[in-house]
């Protein structure tokens, strides 16, 4: 008989669905208007009513009346979260580009507050009681520790570079190894932004070797520079050659002391950029901001949020004259970075200057954080999720560096691992939990490295595998 359906009649369901305005006049409801707005309110019980018709329709009875405040807290909870929310990174990859590069110390969260809620100084000569500029304030901590001139802060390392080819080569050439004409990720190709900076690429060399010789013999009055891009996420291996940087270096110097009036500059795009040597940690030894400006780069880019470890930012150091190009440039202006990225620039690079990065800068406290520390902790992992009913399994295994840095390059760890007969599904369930966690398949184990988990954050992955194992 139509309108029955399951042993319900429709009818007498949708009877039972509450008017909006009744709804409104709820006084658990009033809590929940008073949190989201009347406007979310109404859209909400809109959505929920509709909801509900729909499955009165499917053949199911109405919710009782008593669910409704729960059913709509529930969905303005779920519409009314941000976008970008924390997660918890187990995979053990330390800079993961998805899972936002380099999660900041306290130091930097700190001077972030500090900064963000009132005025500042941003661009105000405290001393003279006059504008200022904004560019002034991670200038010389930037030079103490790199040995720079100069210093100039930008939105990314990808803006550093486009800045400095725009003001410094735009209408002449840039030589460039066949084998560093490389794409970084996200479409970002080397080729692509030289040719939108408006300097004309020169290619020196093959794709595997390149000769000092090529670039002597490809330089022209029309050159502007050498640029060298540090292969940051892929290694060549067998019959490779590329000149060192020292070596470009007394190239380019050899060259304008015979050519004073058509001088050239070496522009080193490091990419990570590292103030810390990372052969102490047992990794193949990563290029050095001083390293590069000792052997003769004229200018140096690289990430503020690879193994700096601080905010996103493109730092761009060199000569104080080429700097200063640079800063003049109308793009500067587009690219410039906003009063907390400097702030936490400023309190991350502090920490290198009190010699205290590898216990204050999360990438650093997670690249030198011992194997034995790990174990321990991953033991207590164990246990505390065997007293929930998950069991879990304690094996050997690798963390990367991630983020374009180090490629190839890993640091031995301790996981977790548990086995599930669909660990596609754990492994979802474990995405949607509140903070979600992200980890990593291998063999239908769902594998967490503590690497990447900070001790403060344990209890909260621990929270969150019970409660996606446990459903
Ligand atoms: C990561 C990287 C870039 C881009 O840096 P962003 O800060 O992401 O813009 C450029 N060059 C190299 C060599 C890199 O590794």
């Amino acid at each position: 008989m139509p309108g029955q359906a399951n042993g319900f009649d429709t009818q007498t369901e949708y009877r039972k669905l509450p008017a909006v305005d009744a709804l409104l006049q709820d006084s658990a409801v009033a809590v929940l208007i008073d949190r989201y707005g009347p406007g979310a309110a109404t859209a909400a019980i809109r959505t929920v009513l509709n909801a509900a018709r729909q499955l009165i329709a499917a053949g199911n009875p109405a919710p009782q009346p008593d669910e409704w405040p729960a059913r709509l807290a529930a969905w303005l909870e779920q519409a009314h979260r941000p976008t970008l929310r924390p997660v918890l990174n187990a995979t053990g990859v330390i800079i993961h580009t998805n899972l936002g590069r380099a999660p900041l110390s306290q130091a930097a969260f700190d001077a972030m507050l500090s900064v963000a809620q009132g005025y500042s100084n941003l661009e105000y000569d405290l001393e003279q009681g006059a504008r200022g500029s904004r560019y002034d304030h991670a200038r010389s901590l930037l030079g103490q520790l790199t040995g720079a001139e100069d210093a100039l802060v930008v939105n990314n390392n990808a803006a550093a570079i486009f800045l400095a080819l725009s003001a410094l080569c735009q209408g002449r050439q840039v030589l460039i190894s066949r084998g560093q004409l490389v794409e970084i990720g996200g479409g970002f190709r080397i080729p692509d932004v030289l040719r939108q900076s408006g300097a004309q690429l020169v290619e020196v060399g093959t794709t595997n070797r390149t000769h000092l010789r090529d670039f002597a013999e490809a330089i022209t009055p029309q050159t502007a520079a050498i640029m060298r891009v540090h292969s940051s996420n892929f290694r060549q291996i067998g019959f490779v050659t590329l000149p060192e940087l020292n070596e470009l270096a007394q190239l380019v110097q050899r060259h304008n002391q015979q050519q004073p009036e058509h001088p050239l500059m070496l522009i080193d795009d490091l990419g990570s950029g590292t103030l810390l040597d990372t052969a102490p940690y047992g990794l193949a030894p990563e290029p050095t901001v001083p390293g590069s400006l000792t052997a003769g780069a004229d200018l140096v880019t690289f990430s503020g949020d690879k193994l700096l470890g601080g905010p996103q930012a493109g730092l761009l150091l060199g000569r104080n004259e080429l700097i200063s190009r640079a800063r003049r440039h109308p793009l500067a202006r587009a690219l410039r970075v906003d009063k907390l990225t400097l702030a936490a620039l400023d309190a991350t690079l502090r920490s290198y200057q009190r010699g205290r990065a590898t216990e204050e800068i999360p990438v650093w406290r997670m690249i030198s954080v011992a194997v034995d520390e790990l174990g321990a902790r991953v033991l207590g992992w164990q246990n505390a999720l065997r007293a929930h009913g998950v069991e879990g399994h304690i094996m050997p295994g690798e963390s990367a560096i991630g983020g374009g840095s180090l490629p190839g390059e890993t640091l031995p760890t301790v996981l977790l691992t548990i086995a599930h007969p669909q660990p596609d599904q754990a492994a979802a369930a474990l995405r949607h939990g509140h903070p979600p966690a992200v980890c990593r398949i291998q063999h239908d184990h769902l594998c967490f490295d503590p690497r990447t988990i900070l001790p403060e954050q344990d209890e909260t992955l621990l929270a969150a595998i019970i409660a996606a194992f446990n459903n």
